[in-house]
């Protein structure tokens, strides 16, 4: 048996970091995937909160909204303009454009929405 592989290559225990963060507590997510049966863990490096499966399980991607049960539409995503407000490498922003979980609306700010942005 031999436990001593590679032990330099992944500092964090067999943990990578991934580029979502947590819902409890805005941490950033590890995963993990189990070599025998392919199992994905994630696990906040802040709070410890953790799950097996997708990492929306305990990041903003998989966020609910309270009253519906539906997709938040919120998805972390890497922090292209940091500010003093959010200097953090990944950020929550709000999707729900994307229609996640209902047809996507259109026609209700016709007028004003259809500006590209520059
Ligand atoms: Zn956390
Ligand atoms: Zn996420």
């Amino acid at each position: 048996m031999s436990y001593q592989r590679a032990a330099s290559m992944r500092p964090l225990g067999g943990y990578e970091i991934a580029d979502h963060l947590c819902r409890m507590c805005n941490g950033r997510i590890l995963t993990k995937t189990d070599p025998v049966n392919a199992k994905q863990t994630c696990r906040c490096s802040n709070c410890g909160f953790s799950a097996v499966g997708a990492v929306s399980r305990i990041c903003w991607c998989g966020a609910k909204m309270p009253a519906t049960g539906r997709n938040a539409g919120l998805r972390c995503t890497k922090n292209d303009n940091p500010t003093p407000e959010m200097p953090g490498e990944i950020v929550v922003r709000c999707e729900d454009d994307v229609g996640l979980d209902k047809p996507k609306q259109t026609g209700r700010y016709a007028d004003e929405t259809d500006d590209p942005e520059v």
